[in-house]
């Protein structure tokens, strides 16, 4: 298969290189300060949420799109297909196009601000087991600074500054809401959509978190749809050839998740509606993307629902694309001194860092 290349695009390529294009990924993001271990997100593997049949035997994906942005029916496909290859869901995968966000709501609005606005989690369906969940969100980071320019309030071609994505390139964050794909279509022209999105959802799957012939979350091999650059070859692509020779996962890859499918189902990890759950003794760390909240005592639907409901309502214009974390006391706990402070003093060694922060703020008030 070749890709289809407009002269635009080819004039644009032919400035930057002239023999290979390298459209890389972000490496799956983490908390800047964290600390405690060279990988600080191997505390987990959310990634068998997808790949194990338990506790989810079915999977929802849910598509929202900043309008033009809207992935093809054929990269769906793709998708649908990958997903469909390594997650073992007995009861099914659903990709759903939900939201199209109208260009006016997104303009000026960091996209971890978008998802938070637009993200809405799997339709309530009491008939059948609750479903893992992802969430998919395509959007165009040039629409930021174009309003900016448009609009004459910073006559500087380049102003400064302005409310541009930390990261630009595609990616997935590994914390605290590892279920989200970001896909900036803007970056390096939008080519190879269906590559970009494979990419990040194989990293939605784990890919590629091994020790061995990966580095940074990426597969060494070169031929790798995994690796951290998909190569563009210019001269198979004047041929008339295909000039992409990453169209698959390396041999590594599909071993590493063919291992992690053999792998016991996650005991303390499950989805309600879009809110990923992580449960530890006495206490449960819920969340969102960037949006982290500490529940001492016994977790119910509600709560979740509450948390998904309060980052929902938050104003996406003024909301910066920082963690935050928050904490709920549950009623039963409050009488309960003693056993809260050792909940607390457990949630202090919690391995992600804004749990311990919190937890340590609530035991200094205690
Ligand atoms: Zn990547
Ligand atoms: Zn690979």
């Amino acid at each position: 298969m070749c890709i289809s290349i407009s002269s635009r695009f080819f004039a644009s390529a032919v400035l930057i290189v002239s023999c290979l294009l390298l459209s890389g990924c972000a490496s799956p993001k983490t908390t800047s300060s964290q600390t405690t271990t060279t990988d600080p997100t191997s505390f987990w593997k959310p990634y068998d949420l997808y790949l194990l049949a338990s506790p989810h035997p079915r999977l929802y994906v849910e598509v929202d799109a900043v309008k033009g942005c809207e992935p093809s029916d054929a990269t769906l496909q793709k998708l649908r297909d990958f997903l469909t290859t390594y997650c073992h869901k007995s009861e099914g995968i659903e990709i759903v196009r939900s939201d199209v966000i109208p260009i006016e709501s997104a303009r000026e609005v960091l996209p971890g601000a978008l998802a938070r606005k637009f993200i809405n989690g799997p339709p309530d369906n009491s008939t059948s087991a609750p479903p893992a969940y992802m969430y998919v969100l395509f959007y165009n980071d040039d629409i930021i600074d174009k309003r900016i320019i448009e609009t004459g309030r910073h006559p500087d071609p380049n102003p400064l500054p302005h409310p541009r994505p930390r990261e630009r390139k595609p990616h997935v964050d590994s914390v605290p809401y590892p279920a989200m794909a970001f896909i900036n279509t803007h970056y390096w022209y939008g080519v190879m959509p269906n590559e970009r999105a494979l990419h990040e959802a194989g990293h939605l799957l784990g890919l590629a978190s091994r020790p061995t012939d990966a580095a940074n979350h990426h597969c060494l091999s070169k031929n790798c749809l995994m690796n951290a650059s998909i190569n563009v070859n210019l001269p198979s692509l004047l041929l008339g050839q295909d000039p992409i020779k990453q169209r698959q996962l390396c041999e590594k890859c599909v071993a590493q998740l063919q291992e992690s499918a053999k792998q016991q189902p996650p005991s303390n990890l499950r989805f309600v509606g879009p809110v990923l759950v992580r449960s530890e003794e006495g206490y449960h760390v819920l969340s969102l993307p960037n949006r982290v909240k500490l529940i001492v005592g016994n977790l119910t639907d509600q709560d979740c629902r509450d948390f998904a409901a309060a980052v929902h309502a938050e104003n996406p214009s003024e909301a910066s694309d920082n963690w935050r974390a928050d904490g709920l006391m549950k009623e039963e706990m409050i009488r309960e001194t003693a056993k809260t402070r050792e909940i607390l003093n457990r949630a202090k060694e919690d391995p992600y860092e804004p749990v311990r922060i919190l937890a340590a703020e609530r035991r200094a008030e205690q």
